[in-house]
C-alpha cells in the first residue's frame, strides 16, 4: 500500500483536512457527503449520497485500501458490513459508542474513568428521578445526534427539565448532574495496530454555547497529563483501537472528570497542524495505515480560534503577524464552524495577549 487510495465518509471541515495532509504523504482521498461543493469536495473525488446510502458506501469502499470518516453519526451496522471487504477504521465498535452518550457513559464507568452523574431518560418517570438523584441545573442531553451543543438543554428545576424533555421530542435522553468546572481540557492519542499510542499535550478549550472557540496548548500539569493519557489508554485498550481518538474532560476541584470521547480528528486538535512537529490529521492517516506514527512534539505554544458564522476579512487576519489562516470553503451560516486561526509562541503570555485581536475579528465576523 504504497500509494494507498483512502476514503473518508463526510466531507466536511474535518475531511478537508485529512485530505490537506494526506497529498504530500501521495495518498489519494476520496470522499462521500450529501453536498458536492462541500469542505472535502472541492479537493478530492466525492460520491454525493447520504451517508446512510449503503449502496453508495459499497462504491466508496470498492474504490479503497481503507475507510475512515470525519463524522461519527454514521450508520454502525453498515460500517460492519463494509469493514467484511475494506478495514473500517477507527472501528465500527468504538463508534457505536461515541454516537449513543449513554453508552459512552457506560464506558467511562466500566473502566473507572470519572464521568458526571447521569440518569437515563426513556419515560416521564425517569425525570422525576432525575430530579431526586442530580440535583439542579441539570444537563439534558439527546442520546444520539448531538454535537456542538444541538440536543441539549440545561434545566433549573422539574417544570423546566419536564419543557427541556418535551422540546427534545421526548428522544431517549440522558440527564446529567452539571459539573462545577474549573476550566475544559481535551487530550488527543494516537494508535495504530503495531505503535502507540502516543500523545498530544493537553489543550484547554474554551465554549460559548456548547461550540469550541479557542483552544491552547500545551495546558502544562504533569500530573493532570499522565490521567488523561490513563483515560485514553483504557478506551483503545478496550477496542484495539487504530487512528487519532480525543477525550473532553472537565478539570474539576476532585480531578478531571470525562464529557465525552471522539474517534477521530478534533477541533481542539487543529493547532496541531503548525503547533505540532506531525499533526493530528496526520498521525490518523499514519495510524489507519499502520504507517510509522509521528513525534507529537511542540513548536512551542499554539492558540487557536474558531471562525463561527462567517470569514473575517483574510487581509485583516492576514496582517497579524505569524497568522495561520483555515478557511473551510462552507457559506455563512449562524453558528456554523467555517475557519479558524492559529498562532504560534515561546512566551504563553505573549501568545495570549497575541490572540485578542484575532478573537475581536472573529467576533466581528459572528455578529
Ligand atoms: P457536549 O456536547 O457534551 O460536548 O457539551 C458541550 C458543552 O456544554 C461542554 O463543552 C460544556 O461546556 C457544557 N457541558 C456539557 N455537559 C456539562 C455538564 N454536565 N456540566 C456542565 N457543563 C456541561
Amino acid at each position: 500500500m504504497d500509494k494507498p487510495q483512502l476514503g473518508i465518509i463526510g466531507a466536511g471541515q474535518l475531511g478537508r483536512m485529512l485530505a490537506l495532509a494526506a497529498y504530500p504523504l501521495g495518498i489519494r482521498c476520496h470522499f462521500l457527503d450529501t453536498q458536492a461543493a462541500s469542505p472535502g469536495g472541492q479537493l478530492a473525488p466525492i460520491i454525493t449520497a447520504a451517508l446512510d446510502d449503503f449502496e453508495a458506501l459499497r462504491t466508496l469502499a470498492e474504490r479503497v485500501d481503507v475507510l475512515t470518516f470525519d463524522i461519527e453519526n454514521v450508520a454502525v451496522d453498515m460500517l460492519q458490513r463494509l469493514s467484511r471487504r475494506t478495514p473500517v477504521l477507527p472501528q465500527p465498535d468504538v463508534v457505536a459508542v461515541a454516537q449513543d452518550r449513554l453508552a459512552e457513559k457506560q464506558l467511562f464507568r466500566a473502566l473507572g474513568i470519572p464521568t458526571a452523574d447521569f440518569v437515563s431518560i426513556d419515560a416521564a418517570r425517569d425525570l422525576a428521578r432525575a430530579a431526586a438523584e442530580l440535583g439542579w441545573p441539570i444537563v439534558l442531553k439527546a442520546r444520539r445526534l448531538g454535537y456542538d451543543g444541538r440536543g441539549q438543554r440545561i434545566a433549573a428545576n422539574a417544570t423546566e427539565l419536564a419543557a427541556a424533555w418535551d422540546d427534545l421530542k421526548r428522544v431517549p435522553a440522558i440527564a446529567e448532574a452539571w459539573v462545577h468546572f474549573d476550566r475544559e481540557l481535551s487530550l488527543i492519542g494516537a494508535r495504530s495496530a503495531s505503535q502507540g499510542p502516543i500523545f498530544y499535550p493537553l489543550s484547554e478549550n474554551t465554549h460559548r454555547e456548547g461550540i469550541l472557540v479557542t483552544s491552547v496548548a500545551p495546558y502544562e500539569d504533569p500530573e493532570l497529563q499522565r490521567v488523561a493519557q490513563g483515560f485514553v489508554d483504557s478506551v483503545m485498550a478496550r477496542f484495539d483501537y487504530q487512528g487519532i481518538l480525543t477525550i473532553e474532560l472537565f478539570q474539576t476541584e476532585h480531578g478531571l472528570v470525562a464529557n465525552e470521547i471522539a474517534p477521530r480528528v478534533h477541533n481542539s486538535g487543529h493547532w496541531t497542524i503548525e503547533g505540532a512537529e506531525t499533526s493530528q490529521f496526520e498521525n490518523h492517516l499514519r495510524a489507519v495505515l499502520d504507517w510509522p506514527l509521528g513525534a507529537t512534539d511542540l513548536r512551542g505554544y499554539a492558540g487557536m480560534v474558531n471562525f463561527l458564522g462567517s470569514m473575517p476579512s483574510a487581509r485583516e487576519v492576514l496582517s497579524i503577524r505569524g497568522a495561520h489562516l483555515h478557511c473551510y470553503g462552507k457559506q455563512a451560516r449562524p453558528a456554523r464552524k467555517v475557519g479558524h486561526c492559529t498562532l504560534l509562541d515561546e512566551d504563553k503570555d505573549r501568545l495570549l495577549a497575541r490572540l485578542e485581536p484575532l478573537r475581536r475579528l472573529a467576533d466581528e465576523a459572528n455578529q
